[in-house]
């Protein structure tokens, strides 16, 4: 199994008197984001706060290891942000950038990204950055308008042109990588990127082994080069890939001596993918097990000829066509979302109305509306659960069916758009208030 050594830092730098940023560190989740908020008031620390709290959540509670669960929580994120935002006056038009990787069952890294908070691999040396700013001067870079250095002193620098928050839906970019051993990720806010030069970062990620002394490092030099603005820096290392090799070996392995355990191998959180391609014969395991037969023959003296090979194979072969008509029943009974009322609640469900055999429709989401608030013609088809293909549509139906002025809003639904594009160096920074109030806010959460 893969395993992963991080380390966080965050600062309010030398410039600004709140910290707006919000690192999270959920190595138990194996989750690591960098939030950057924006916003009048308390809004920027709110955001960014609430962003990242809603992201581990509801990964958590998705259960499914995956690109498609952390852009769910993705979208639970963006739409917990813009809920605040209008449920509090003080906090109207805060908005947050979100940057975050998480390892899947396939054993892969999934990254998401939104704003200009940035996702960088140093691999073998070398440091390349895998997501692209969603800001103004990132643009005029990629038109060739303006030069990465001018970006960095531009008067438009802190204008993003995507956040977490600002819209009832938002786009954002994913990918995923397969992580190796020795690769380390960094996550990092503009604050960091600023103020310090590519080479520099690269150089110091390539000095310091501890995660946590990395990433202090990085935070000293862009204080010392300035500190303009709130500095994150998460760094996430890939210390050992667990040899995909043996990994596959292992599965072969885990069929013949625990049949029983096949029916729930890619369930678990970091179960192996198994595809029941390997109930087929051969493998490691069964020169072992034939010796350990031939030992039990020889102990017990000779005996009834009862269990075969070949019956041991199709009883695996039935376990694995079991296995695989469970799994489809579940996909097909938690691949839909639907909205119906929980006593009077209009509440938005995983699963089918009514649930399919075992599987029990779960709530997604409980709205503020009533069933009073709902348009008159709809009731009905809300008393029996009405079906959409994502949660995405799920949610933007629950406010158009009760708000006929919500019909304008734009298209829902998050996308996923690939991002990886290494080497340039851009720069941007968010559009944060400048200074408000209070204290720093230092340290993981
Ligand atoms: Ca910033």
């Amino acid at each position: 199994m893969t395993s992963f050594r991080a380390g966080g830092v965050t600062d309010v730098g030398r410039a600004r008197q709140v910290n707006q940023d919000m690192p999270l560190l959920a190595d138990d989740q194996r989750l690591w984001a960098v939030a950057d908020g924006m916003g009048g008031h308390q809004g920027g620390e709110v955001a960014s706060e609430l962003a990242v709290t809603t992201l581990r959540d509801t990964y958590g509670r998705i259960g499914e290891r995956s690109v498609d669960a952390l852009l769910d929580a993705a979208a639970s994120a963006n739409a917990a942000v813009n809920d605040a935002s209008h449920d509090d006056p003080d906090l109207r038009g805060m908005g947050t950038t979100l940057v975050a990787i998480a390892e899947t069952e396939d054993e892969e890294l999934a990254y998401i990204s939104v704003g200009d908070s940035r996702i960088y691999l140093l691999r073998d040396g070398e440091l390349s950055r895998l997501t692209v700013d969603h800001s103004l001067v990132e643009e005029l870079v990629r038109e060739g308008a303006i030069t990465p250095e001018e970006a960095r002193t531009h008067p438009k620098r802190n204008v993003v042109t995507r956040a977490i928050g600002i819209e009832a839906f938002v786009q954002v970019d994913s990918a995923t990588i397969v992580p190796y051993t020795g690769d380390r990720f960094l996550l990092c806010s503009d604050g960091l990127f600023n103020e310090v030069e590519p080479e520099k970062i690269a150089s110091i990620l390539r000095r310091l082994s501890e995660p946590h002394d990395a990433a202090a490092e990085l935070v000293r030099l862009a204080n010392e080069n300035g500190g303009r603005d709130n500095i994150t820096v998460v760094v996430v290392d890939v210390v050992d890939d667990g040899g995909r090799a043996a990994t596959a070996s292992s599965v072969v392995r885990g069929l013949g001596d625990d049949p029983a355990g096949f029916g729930t191998a890619g369930t678990g959180p970091h179960a192996p993918r198994n595809d029941g391609r390997t109930a087929d014969e051969g493998g490691p395991g069964k020169g072992r097990r034939r010796a350990r037969r031939a030992q039990r023959r020889a102990e017990a003296g000779p005996r009834p000829r009862r269990f075969t090979w070949r019956v041991l194979f199709f009883l695996l072969l039935l376990v694995a066509v079991l296995a695989a008509a469970v799994g489809a029943i579940g996909f097909y009974a938690r691949g839909t979302y639907f909205v119906g009322f929980d006593g009077d609640v209009v509440t938005v469900y995983q699963g089918k109305p009514g649930g399919t055999l075992w599987f029990e429709p779960t709530v997604v989401r409980r709205t503020l509306f009533t069933r009073d608030d709902v348009r008159p013609e709809l009731v009905d088809e809300l008393e029996a659960g009405r079906e959409f293909g994502s949660r995405g549509e799920a949610i933007e139906f629950t406010r158009t069916a009760t708000d006929p002025d919500a019909g304008s809003e734009p298209p829902g639904g998050t996308s996923t758009t690939s991002s990886t594009r290494p080497g340039a160096s851009t720069t941007s920074t968010t559009a944060a208030n400048s200074s408000t109030s209070t204290s720093a806010v230092t340290g993981t959460p």
